[in-house]
């Protein structure tokens, strides 16, 4: 199959752009949802960190089609907006994956998967943290490996993306019988077992939005 993007098969910044709105609707109308993951192993704010600091990442993101400076953008709005462990997290998620986008305004396949690369990094060395300790990092890892598998296999990023979006949902419902190691479940101690959580979730969310977005922006 062709990849259904561009022209040239790659994701512009408008297709860029429609992921972060995409994800801020998906967020917002998770809200509640997430809220409830944040009850038993933390205290119930997830939903709203994360849907307010989406509204404010869309109400701020800058004109213009330089995908690094959008993301950079995104970065700085959720490290000022939203607090707790995830703004932080998430903003340095996406400066770390922006860093070598600057300047461009569209990425190919090996762009993309750099990204996932270096916005993984900036997480676990943000929150001193790997996969299988429960946290969004259990769906990111997985999803970036994935990622990079399906490019290397196809160079079809629509089809990469599809292929993160699964490993990601498949990585937060892991999370479930994990011993959470880090954030506030990790308090909880064995009683975290059993609860999905809630980061690893809004990870899930954010991917299947930028699948979804590029599925929609392809049509
Ligand atoms: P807080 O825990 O401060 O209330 P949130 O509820 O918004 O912040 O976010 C909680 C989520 O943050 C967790 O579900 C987990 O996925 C993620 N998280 C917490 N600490 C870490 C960490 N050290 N590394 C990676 N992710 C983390
Ligand atoms: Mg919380």
């Amino acid at each position: 199959m062709t990849d259904p993007l561009d022209e040239a098969g790659t994701v512009t910044g408008p297709m860029v752009r429609a992921w972060i709105e995409k994800s801020a609707g998906v967020l917002a109308d998770n809200r509640a949802h997430l809220t409830e993951l944040d009850g038993p192993i933390g205290d119930s704010d997830h939903g709203n960190n994360m849907d307010r600091g989406f509204k404010a990442v869309v109400e701020k993101l800058p004109a213009g089609d330089d995908i690094g400076a959008l993301l950079k953008s995104v970065a700085m709005s959720l490290i000022s907006k939203v607090g707790g462990a995830a703004g932080p997290l998430y903003g340095t998620m996406f400066l770390d994956g922006a860093k070598p986008l600057v300047g461009k305004t569209c990425l190919n396949g090996e762009d993309l998967a750099q990204f996932f690369d270096d916005a993984v990094a900036g997480v676990m060395k943000r929150g001193r943290s790997e996969a299988g300790m429960k946290t969004m990092l259990d769906a990111l890892v997985p999803a970036s490996e994935a990622f990079k598998a399906e490019i290397a296999k196809t160079d079809n990023i629509a089809d990469a993306l599809k292929a993160a979006a699964e490993a990601a949902k498949l990585g937060m419902e892991a999370t479930i019988p994990m011993l959470a190691q880090r954030g506030r479940a990790s308090y909880l101690g064995e009683r975290s077992i059993g609860h999905q959580d809630p980061g690893a979730t809004s990870s899930y969310l954010i991917l299947q939005a930028f699948s979804d977005a590029i599925e929609e922006t392809a049509k």
